[in-house]
This record gives structure tokens, sequence and C-alpha cells, in this order.
């Protein structure tokens, strides 16, 4: 942190108690003074120095020392700065009225140089070490602001299948497991759709890796595009393989969704050369349902799927087969 050196502004009408003033501080040179002659001008001289300590009269003509108090202390910039009245009587009362009124501390003039500097210096490094530790709380919070949003963005990321930027197996499991406890407790339906890439060897084969992921990105955006409801899921659940997560959906419903994603990637019409069953690509599809109950285990739906997708590949491939639990 930076040091900085005591910046005093001096407030009194007074001609001589500034010469007394400065010549006192010419044993602490560091102390870097400047002369306000009116009250009326103090706040004004002060938001534009920026002192890090006031010496200010109780009576002067033109305003009220103890108003002018009160008035830094309603003043954003100037609230913290401390403030050191200079008066010309020790009289309890006044002393009580200007520490109630926010004063810091309270010299009777004309005090000796030692305690004079020894006061401008204390007041002056609390009031620096006040500013440093308020801007290093700022500093604190801006980066943890920022480790939030990082954190947040992280999260999303880990969320995501790197190839296709659609949610990988991890979210499909959390919101799998979320989903089935939920249609437990709702008593309603919950529809899975496993799906897989016809002859997808023989297109990497045929065509080369990276046109093959090219090709697994698109399958994965027609998938998402093809789905209705907001809480529909397609994750990539592994390689050329995707799952359809419907919640809410009973047997009929998952068909027709099926039958509309296997539509939408006919709709590519990505040329596959190789595939046994059509010119483009394809895929199979397999669907289950349940209304998941106690006995039921959320690896049985998968399960059922499963087979009813290997049950498409069987029956030849680009279509659609609903199983069930
Ligand atoms: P089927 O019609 O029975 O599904 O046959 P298939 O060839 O699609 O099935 P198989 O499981 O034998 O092969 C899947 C292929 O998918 C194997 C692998 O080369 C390819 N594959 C899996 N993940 C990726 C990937 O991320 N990128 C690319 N380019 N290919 C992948
Ligand atoms: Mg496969
Ligand atoms: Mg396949």
């Amino acid at each position: 942190m930076t040091y900085m050196h005591p910046i005093l502004l001096l407030v009194d009408e007074q001609q001589l108690v500034h010469k007394g003033v400065r010549k006192m501080l010419s044993e602490a040179p560091e102390i870097e003074m400047h002369s306000c002659y009116a009250g009326a001008e103090a706040i004004k001289t002060a938001e534009h120095l920026g002192p890090t300590v006031i010496l200010q009269d109780i009576n002067m003509p033109d305003v009220n020392g103890l108003d002018l108090l009160a008035e830094y202390r309603r003043h954003p910039a100037i609230a913290d700065v401390p403030v050191i009245m200079l008066s010309g009587t020790s009289a309890a009362e006044v002393k009580a009225d200007a520490f109630r009124r926010g004063a810091d501390d309270y010299i009777v003039k004309m005090p000796h140089p030692i305690e004079l500097i020894a006061r401008l210096r204390h007041h002056s490094h609390a009031y620096v070490e006040h500013l440093e530790r308020e801007a290093a709380i700022k500093a604190l919070q801006r980066e943890q602001k920022k480790l939030a949003a990082a954190n947040l963005e992280l999260e999303r990321l880990s969320s995501l299948d790197g190839l296709t930027g659609i949610a990988n197996r991890r979210y499909f499991d959390t919101v799998f497991d979320r989903e089935w406890r939920r249609a437990m407790r709702e008593t309603e339906s919950l529809s899975l759709i496993m799906c897989d890439v016809d002859f997808f060897k023989q297109y990497n084969d045929c065509y080369g890796h990276q046109p093959g992921d090219e090709c697994l990105k698109l399958v994965a955006s027609s998938l998402a595009d093809a789905m209705q409801r907001p809480t529909d899921l397609v994750a990539r659940y592994g390689g050329e393989e995707f799952v359809v997560l419907l919640p809410g959906t009973h047997a009929r419903g998952a068909i027709k969704v099926a039958e509309r994603v296997r539509q939408a990637v006919l709709d590519l019409q990505l040329p596959h050369e190789q595939s046994a069953v059509n010119e483009c690509v394809s895929i199979s599809l397999g669907a289950a349902t349940v209304a998941p109950m106690i006995k039921h285990r959320p690896g049985e739906l998968l399960l059922a799927a499963d087979q009813a997708l290997y049950a498409a590949k069987k029956a030849g491939r680009n279509r659609v087969i609903c199983g069930g639990i």
C-alpha cells in the first residue's frame, strides 16, 4: 500500500493563527498545510483538496463552526475526514457539543507544537489507514464478483459436451435423477429416448474422423432444435449416442417426439454412401416410459430404452421402437 503524507486543511479567519500553525509545523515537514480563511469556503476547498485532517476554528464571523462541522459529516466525500476543533475556550459544554456533533478532537488555542503535530499525525494516519482498508475491501468485493461469475461460467461449461455443445452425460444424470424423483412425487409419466446414429463406424471409415465429428454436431443440433418444451432435455450420452429426457410425457407423446427427431436427422440430408438403410445419415431410436413408483429404479428405464433401441437396430434401423418397464 502506498503511504500518503498528511494533508492538513486549516480553517480559520485569522491570519495570525495560520502563521502560528505554519511555524509550528516547521518541525514536521511531511505535513502539507493548506489555508482557508472563510468558513463558507471550507466545504468547497475540502472537496477539491481531499485533506487527510481538518483543523478548524469554532468561532468564525461568517459561519458557526459547529454547524460547519455538522455539514462536513453530511457530505459524502468529507464525512470521514478527521476534524480537530481549534477553540479559544476550554469550557466543558462547548467541548461536549463539539464531540456530539462529530468532532474527532479538540485543541485549545494555541497548543504546544509537539501536541499539535502529534495529534495531526495521529488523526491523519488513522484516516489514511481507513481509506486503504476501504479500498482493499472494495477490491476484494470486485474480485469476489469476478470469481462468482467465473464459477458460474465453469459450472455451465462443465455441464456441456465439448464437441457438440449440447448437455453432457454428467448433466443428464443430474437432471434425470431430479426428474425421476419429481415424477414419483407427482405421479407423472417420465419418458426417455435413446438415439444412435446408423452405421456411423462406416461413416467415419468413408469420410474420415473430422467429418464424422461435424456430422455428430449437426445431428446434435437437429435433436436439440426438435424439442418443444423447455423441460425436454437432449444430451450426448456417449460416442454417437444421444438421449432425450421428456418429463411429464406419456408413451404416445414420446413416440411422437421420437418420430419428429428421426425425421429431423433425415432432413439434414447428410450423404452416407456406406449406410445399408438409407442414402443419408439416419438414426435409430428406442423409447421407454414409466410412471415411477418406489419399486422402480432409474436404471430400469434406461435399460428399457436401450433394449428398444437394440430392437430398432435389429428391425432394420432408421426407426422408432417403443419399450416399457
Ligand atoms: P449401428 O448402426 O449398429 O449403430 O452401427 P455403428 O457403426 O454406428 O455402431 P458402432 O457402435 O459399431 O460404431 C460407432 C462408431 O462411432 C465408432 C466410432 O468410430 C464412432 N464414434 C464414436 N464417437 C465418435 C466421435 O466423437 N467422433 C467421431 N468422428 N466418431 C465417433
Ligand atoms: Mg453406438
Ligand atoms: Mg451407431
